[in-house]
Protein backbone atom coordinates (compact mmCIF):
# COMPACT_ATOMS: atom_id res chain seq x y z
CA UNK A 1 0.00 0.00 0.00
CA UNK A 2 1.33 3.52 -1.05
CA UNK A 3 1.29 6.60 1.66
CA UNK A 4 -0.65 9.25 0.13
CA UNK A 5 1.04 12.27 -0.26
CA UNK A 6 -0.84 15.66 -0.05
CA UNK A 7 1.61 18.58 -1.43
CA UNK A 8 -0.16 22.09 -0.83
CA UNK A 9 1.38 24.59 -3.64
CA UNK A 10 1.12 27.79 -1.88
CA UNK A 11 2.00 29.53 -5.54
CA UNK A 12 3.13 33.32 -4.82
CA UNK A 13 1.26 32.86 -1.44
CA UNK A 14 1.16 34.54 1.48
CA UNK A 15 2.50 38.32 0.94
CA UNK A 16 4.67 38.34 4.18
CA UNK A 17 6.68 35.55 6.67
CA UNK A 18 4.50 36.50 10.00
CA UNK A 19 1.49 35.13 7.19
CA UNK A 20 3.54 32.32 6.04
CA UNK A 21 4.67 31.09 9.49
CA UNK A 22 0.57 31.03 10.82
CA UNK A 23 -0.13 29.15 8.01
CA UNK A 24 2.16 26.44 8.00
CA UNK A 25 1.66 26.47 11.97
CA UNK A 26 -2.13 26.02 11.39
CA UNK A 27 -1.39 22.86 8.60
CA UNK A 28 1.26 21.89 10.75
CA UNK A 29 -1.59 21.13 13.46
CA UNK A 30 -3.75 19.69 11.35
CA UNK A 31 -1.23 16.88 10.11
CA UNK A 32 -0.61 16.10 13.57
CA UNK A 33 -4.20 14.90 14.04
CA UNK A 34 -3.85 12.90 10.73
CA UNK A 35 -1.55 9.69 10.68
CA UNK A 36 -0.69 7.86 7.81
CA UNK A 37 -0.39 10.82 5.45
CA UNK A 38 3.06 13.04 4.05
CA UNK A 39 1.92 16.25 4.18
CA UNK A 40 4.31 18.37 2.19
CA UNK A 41 3.67 22.68 2.25
CA UNK A 42 5.60 24.41 -0.95
CA UNK A 43 6.02 28.08 0.38
CA UNK A 44 7.10 30.60 -2.27
CA UNK A 45 11.51 30.76 -1.99
CA UNK A 46 11.92 33.28 -0.12
CA UNK A 47 9.84 31.97 2.99
CA UNK A 48 11.09 28.76 2.96
CA UNK A 49 13.17 28.96 5.73
CA UNK A 50 10.80 31.06 8.11
CA UNK A 51 8.40 28.05 7.34
CA UNK A 52 10.80 25.39 7.63
CA UNK A 53 11.66 26.79 11.32
CA UNK A 54 7.68 26.91 12.03
CA UNK A 55 6.88 23.36 10.79
CA UNK A 56 10.08 21.91 12.61
CA UNK A 57 7.78 20.59 15.41
CA UNK A 58 5.12 19.45 13.35
CA UNK A 59 5.33 16.12 10.91
CA UNK A 60 4.93 18.18 7.95
CA UNK A 61 7.88 18.53 5.16
CA UNK A 62 8.76 21.25 3.27
CA UNK A 63 8.91 21.24 -0.47
CA UNK A 64 10.18 24.29 -3.30
CA UNK A 65 8.18 24.90 -5.76
CA UNK A 66 10.73 24.94 -8.79
CA UNK A 67 14.61 24.96 -8.44
CA UNK A 68 17.90 25.16 -11.33
CA UNK A 69 19.51 22.39 -12.60
CA UNK A 70 22.88 23.38 -11.91
CA UNK A 71 24.43 23.87 -8.43
CA UNK A 72 25.90 27.41 -9.10
CA UNK A 73 26.72 30.06 -12.09
CA UNK A 74 25.16 32.79 -13.82
CA UNK A 75 21.66 32.18 -13.22
CA UNK A 76 19.74 35.45 -12.19
CA UNK A 77 17.14 35.16 -10.07
CA UNK A 78 17.49 31.20 -9.54
CA UNK A 79 17.39 28.93 -6.81
CA UNK A 80 20.05 25.53 -7.03
CA UNK A 81 19.49 22.04 -5.47
CA UNK A 82 22.20 22.78 -3.13
CA UNK A 83 20.63 25.99 -1.51
CA UNK A 84 17.29 23.72 -0.86
CA UNK A 85 19.41 21.53 0.90
CA UNK A 86 18.40 21.32 4.51
CA UNK A 87 14.79 23.47 4.08
CA UNK A 88 12.99 21.41 1.45
CA UNK A 89 12.87 17.63 1.28
CA UNK A 90 10.59 17.95 -1.94
CA UNK A 91 10.54 20.08 -4.88
CA UNK A 92 7.97 20.62 -7.61
CA UNK A 93 8.83 20.40 -11.16
CA UNK A 94 7.44 20.87 -14.20
CA UNK A 95 4.40 22.58 -12.86
CA UNK A 96 1.96 23.87 -16.17
CA UNK A 97 2.46 27.66 -14.65
CA UNK A 98 6.36 27.33 -15.47
CA UNK A 99 5.80 25.65 -18.34
CA UNK A 100 3.37 28.30 -19.69
CA UNK A 101 4.84 31.47 -18.51
CA UNK A 102 8.77 30.94 -17.42
CA UNK A 103 9.30 28.36 -20.65
CA UNK A 104 10.17 25.42 -19.11
CA UNK A 105 10.64 22.67 -22.24
CA UNK A 106 10.10 18.83 -21.33
CA UNK A 107 13.75 18.37 -21.72
CA UNK A 108 14.49 21.15 -19.04
CA UNK A 109 12.34 19.33 -16.74
CA UNK A 110 14.00 16.12 -17.21
CA UNK A 111 17.39 17.66 -16.51
CA UNK A 112 16.04 19.20 -13.12
CA UNK A 113 14.42 15.69 -12.22
CA UNK A 114 17.58 13.95 -12.25
CA UNK A 115 19.51 17.23 -10.78
CA UNK A 116 16.68 16.73 -7.84
CA UNK A 117 17.54 13.17 -7.11
CA UNK A 118 21.04 13.51 -7.38
CA UNK A 119 20.70 16.07 -4.58
CA UNK A 120 18.94 14.00 -2.24
CA UNK A 121 15.25 15.97 -3.06
CA UNK A 122 12.26 14.41 -3.74
CA UNK A 123 10.99 15.54 -6.99
CA UNK A 124 7.33 15.90 -7.73
CA UNK A 125 7.06 15.88 -11.12
CA UNK A 126 3.90 17.48 -12.88
CA UNK A 127 2.41 16.67 -15.77
CA UNK A 128 -0.89 17.10 -17.53
CA UNK A 129 -2.40 17.78 -21.32
CA UNK A 130 -3.86 21.56 -21.63
CA UNK A 131 -7.85 21.90 -22.70
CA UNK A 132 -7.14 22.00 -26.47
CA UNK A 133 -4.92 19.13 -26.41
CA UNK A 134 -7.41 17.22 -24.69
CA UNK A 135 -10.55 18.21 -27.20
CA UNK A 136 -8.25 17.29 -29.94
CA UNK A 137 -8.24 13.73 -28.14
CA UNK A 138 -4.48 13.75 -27.35
CA UNK A 139 -4.43 13.55 -23.81
CA UNK A 140 -2.75 10.03 -23.92
CA UNK A 141 0.17 11.41 -26.57
CA UNK A 142 0.72 14.64 -24.09
CA UNK A 143 1.20 12.51 -20.82
CA UNK A 144 3.49 9.59 -22.56
CA UNK A 145 5.62 12.37 -23.78
CA UNK A 146 6.11 14.15 -20.64
CA UNK A 147 6.15 11.82 -18.11
CA UNK A 148 9.25 9.82 -20.53
CA UNK A 149 11.05 13.47 -20.70
CA UNK A 150 10.87 14.28 -16.89
CA UNK A 151 12.00 10.95 -16.44
CA UNK A 152 14.49 10.70 -18.90
CA UNK A 153 17.48 11.38 -16.68
CA UNK A 154 17.10 8.59 -14.07
CA UNK A 155 18.60 5.33 -14.68
CA UNK A 156 16.33 3.47 -12.46
CA UNK A 157 13.25 5.06 -10.46
CA UNK A 158 14.16 3.00 -6.83
CA UNK A 159 14.88 4.94 -4.23
CA UNK A 160 14.11 7.99 -6.15
CA UNK A 161 11.87 9.63 -3.86
CA UNK A 162 10.63 10.74 -6.85
CA UNK A 163 6.00 11.86 -6.93
CA UNK A 164 4.24 12.21 -10.05
CA UNK A 165 1.25 14.82 -9.90
CA UNK A 166 -1.15 14.31 -13.06
CA UNK A 167 -2.63 17.81 -13.23
CA UNK A 168 -4.57 18.44 -16.24
CA UNK A 169 -4.20 22.46 -16.84
CA UNK A 170 -7.94 23.36 -17.73
CA UNK A 171 -8.63 21.91 -13.94
CA UNK A 172 -5.88 23.79 -12.42
CA UNK A 173 -7.53 27.10 -10.75
CA UNK A 174 -10.85 27.06 -12.76
CA UNK A 175 -13.05 25.30 -9.99
CA UNK A 176 -13.62 22.38 -13.21
CA UNK A 177 -11.49 19.67 -11.59
CA UNK A 178 -11.45 16.17 -13.80
CA UNK A 179 -13.94 13.36 -12.46
CA UNK A 180 -11.83 10.36 -10.51
CA UNK A 181 -12.58 7.91 -13.77
CA UNK A 182 -11.08 10.34 -16.00
CA UNK A 183 -8.10 10.91 -13.60
CA UNK A 184 -7.43 7.63 -12.58
CA UNK A 185 -7.60 6.78 -16.54
CA UNK A 186 -4.38 9.04 -16.73
CA UNK A 187 -2.96 7.86 -13.52
CA UNK A 188 -3.01 4.03 -14.75
CA UNK A 189 -1.14 5.41 -17.66
CA UNK A 190 1.41 6.61 -16.19
CA UNK A 191 1.63 3.45 -13.66
CA UNK A 192 1.86 1.58 -16.82
CA UNK A 193 4.79 3.79 -18.19
CA UNK A 194 6.46 3.16 -14.75
CA UNK A 195 6.10 -0.46 -14.96
CA UNK A 196 7.93 -0.44 -18.52
CA UNK A 197 10.57 1.83 -17.12
CA UNK A 198 11.42 -0.25 -13.76
CA UNK A 199 8.64 -2.85 -12.64
CA UNK A 200 10.44 -3.13 -9.56
CA UNK A 201 9.83 0.64 -8.57
CA UNK A 202 6.23 0.99 -10.03
CA UNK A 203 4.27 -0.09 -7.55
CA UNK A 204 6.21 2.47 -4.86
CA UNK A 205 6.04 5.35 -7.17
CA UNK A 206 2.46 7.90 -5.54
CA UNK A 207 0.71 9.80 -8.37
CA UNK A 208 -1.26 12.77 -7.18
CA UNK A 209 -4.08 14.44 -8.85
CA UNK A 210 -4.22 18.17 -8.90
CA UNK A 211 -6.40 20.67 -10.47
CA UNK A 212 -9.68 22.20 -8.31
CA UNK A 213 -8.98 19.54 -4.83
CA UNK A 214 -11.76 20.31 -2.72
CA UNK A 215 -12.76 18.80 0.80
CA UNK A 216 -16.20 17.90 -1.30
CA UNK A 217 -14.60 16.35 -4.45
CA UNK A 218 -11.03 14.41 -2.70
CA UNK A 219 -12.47 11.62 -1.54
CA UNK A 220 -13.53 10.76 -4.86
CA UNK A 221 -9.94 11.01 -6.50
CA UNK A 222 -8.52 8.98 -3.65
CA UNK A 223 -10.32 6.05 -4.12
CA UNK A 224 -9.27 5.47 -7.33
CA UNK A 225 -6.28 2.89 -7.33
CA UNK A 226 -3.98 4.49 -8.81
CA UNK A 227 -4.39 7.77 -7.11
CA UNK A 228 -2.12 8.36 -4.10
CA UNK A 229 -2.96 11.78 -2.91
CA UNK A 230 -3.18 15.31 -4.36
CA UNK A 231 -1.46 18.48 -5.52
CA UNK A 232 -3.26 21.32 -4.31
CA UNK A 233 -3.29 24.62 -5.42
CA UNK A 234 -5.60 26.91 -3.94
CA UNK A 235 -7.67 25.13 -1.18
CA UNK A 236 -4.02 24.58 0.23
CA UNK A 237 -4.80 28.17 1.80
CA UNK A 238 -7.16 27.70 3.70
CA UNK A 239 -6.00 25.45 6.70
CA UNK A 240 -9.49 23.83 7.51
CA UNK A 241 -9.73 22.59 4.01
CA UNK A 242 -6.69 21.61 3.70
CA UNK A 243 -7.40 19.89 6.88
CA UNK A 244 -10.01 17.76 5.39
CA UNK A 245 -8.33 16.79 2.85
CA UNK A 246 -5.82 15.02 4.59
CA UNK A 247 -8.64 13.72 6.29
CA UNK A 248 -9.96 12.23 3.20
CA UNK A 249 -6.80 10.72 2.33
CA UNK A 250 -6.24 8.78 5.69
CA UNK A 251 -9.75 7.56 5.20
CA UNK A 252 -8.95 6.19 2.14
CA UNK A 253 -5.97 4.26 3.11
CA UNK A 254 -8.27 2.78 6.34
CA UNK A 255 -11.09 1.93 3.94
CA UNK A 256 -8.38 -0.21 1.66
C1 LIG B 1 -1.86 23.64 -8.60
O1 LIG B 1 -1.46 24.78 -8.55
O2 LIG B 1 -1.04 22.72 -8.75
C2 LIG B 1 -3.28 23.38 -8.46
C3 LIG B 1 -3.70 22.15 -8.62
O3 LIG B 1 -4.09 24.45 -8.17
P1 LIG B 1 -5.64 24.38 -7.75
O4 LIG B 1 -5.77 23.35 -6.68
O5 LIG B 1 -5.95 25.76 -7.26
O6 LIG B 1 -6.42 24.01 -8.96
Amino acid sequence: MRRPVIAGNWKMNPDSPRAARRLATAVGRAAADVPGVTTVICPPTVWLGDVARAAREFPVQIGAQTMHFEETGAYTGETSPLMLAGLAEFVILGHSERRQYDGETDEGVGRKVASAVAHGLRPIAAVGERAEERRAGITARVIDRQVRAALAGLSRLIGTGLVIAYEPVWAIGTGDAATGEDAQEVAGQIRAILRELDPEAAGEVPIQYGGSVTADNAGEFFAEPDIDGALVGGASLKPDVFAAILRAAAASTSAA
